[in-house]
């Protein structure tokens, strides 16, 4: 199915790697313009260097955090400048610690609403006027299975992303008649770099070998596997792309079946 954004220009936040790597992969596969950022600047050029590499689309990548605001101007007004307009907004960041309410204080709270909601909700400040203008725009927020069935011991992610999945519904509505939707992608458990990091830790704390672990997470799924970041990266490029162009307001899990609820 071609997707009908070739030539658009898509912001990719936190993309050096990971879930956010594979999303501009799928763009730029698609023959899109990819602006790409993450905190380290190195790490951030060598991955739009790979993803030119591999699909020859135009692909930048800068250094620039989330939850700075200088930063995500800089990373804005860089897309602007060379493509004269931004079409798709992928939101995205790293995910909060894992914690419990008797060992969360206030300011852990306000840092995981900076993470992974406010920083969402910055950009799209900064690229939701441009888009109703224009007649088309696409945002897709990255969060997590967690806003459908809460994971125990998430606390703060089952509590900040729940609020920006209230926020993405609300704003879907405003900006809807101008051709602009909002879309969540909630990722189950998927095998990325940081996955596989925290595999291993948990091999070294038990003992256990670090496929053991994987398993275990493998087993909650009724596909009996974790997802690859490309899955993930595909149902984010359908969202974004025309062939979405009725789909607004929604949360797509993409989890093997592991939300147990019916809608
Ligand atoms: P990851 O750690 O592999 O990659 C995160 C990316 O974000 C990296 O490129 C990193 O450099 C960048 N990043 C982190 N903080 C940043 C910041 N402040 N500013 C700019 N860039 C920043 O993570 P992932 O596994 O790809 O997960 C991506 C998101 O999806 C996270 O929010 C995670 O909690 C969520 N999620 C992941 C899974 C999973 O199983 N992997 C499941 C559900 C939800």
């Amino acid at each position: 199915m071609d997707l009908g954004i070739k030539d658009r220009v898509a912001l990719v936040a936190a993309a050096s790697k990971g879930i956010g790597f594979a999303a501009a992969r799928e763009l730029a596969k698609e023959g899109a313009r990819v602006f790409l950022c993450s905190r380290d600047e190195k790490r951030a050029s060598e991955a739009a260097q790979k993803l030119h590499d591999e699909t020859g689309a135009a692909v930048a990548g800068i250094g620039a955090d989330v939850t700075d605001n200088e930063s995500m101007e800089r990373f804005v007004n860089l897309a602007r400048e060379r493509a004269g307009r931004i079409d798709i907004l992928v939101n995205n960041a790293g995910g909060p610690p894992s914690t419990t309410f008797a060992d969360t204080d206030l300011e852990m709270f306000r840092k995981a609403f900076e993470l992974n909601a406010l920083s969402a909700i910055r950009l799209a400040k900064m690229v939701l006027p441009g888009m109703r203008a224009q007649k088309w725009g696409r945002i897709v927020n990255i969060t997590s299975v967690s806003v459908k069935q809460p994971i125990d011991g998430l606390l703060l992610s089952n509590t900040v992303r729940a609020g920006l999945t209230g926020w993405a519904k609300t704003v879907s509505s405003e900006v809807a008649v101008d051709n602009v939707t909002v879309n969540n992608v909630a990722p189950g458990y998927t095998l990325t770099e940081r996955q596989e990091e925290l595999a291993t830790a948990r091999a070294a704390a038990t003992g256990k070998p670090k496929e053991e672990m994987i398993g275990l997470w493998a087993a909650q799924v009724p596909m009996r596997r974790l997802a690859s970041p490309e899955e993930i990266g595909a149902a984010v490029a359908f969202l974004a792309s025309e062939r979405a162009s009725y789909i607004t307001g929604v949360t797509l899990q993409v989890d093997g079946g592991w939300v147990r609820s019916l809608l």
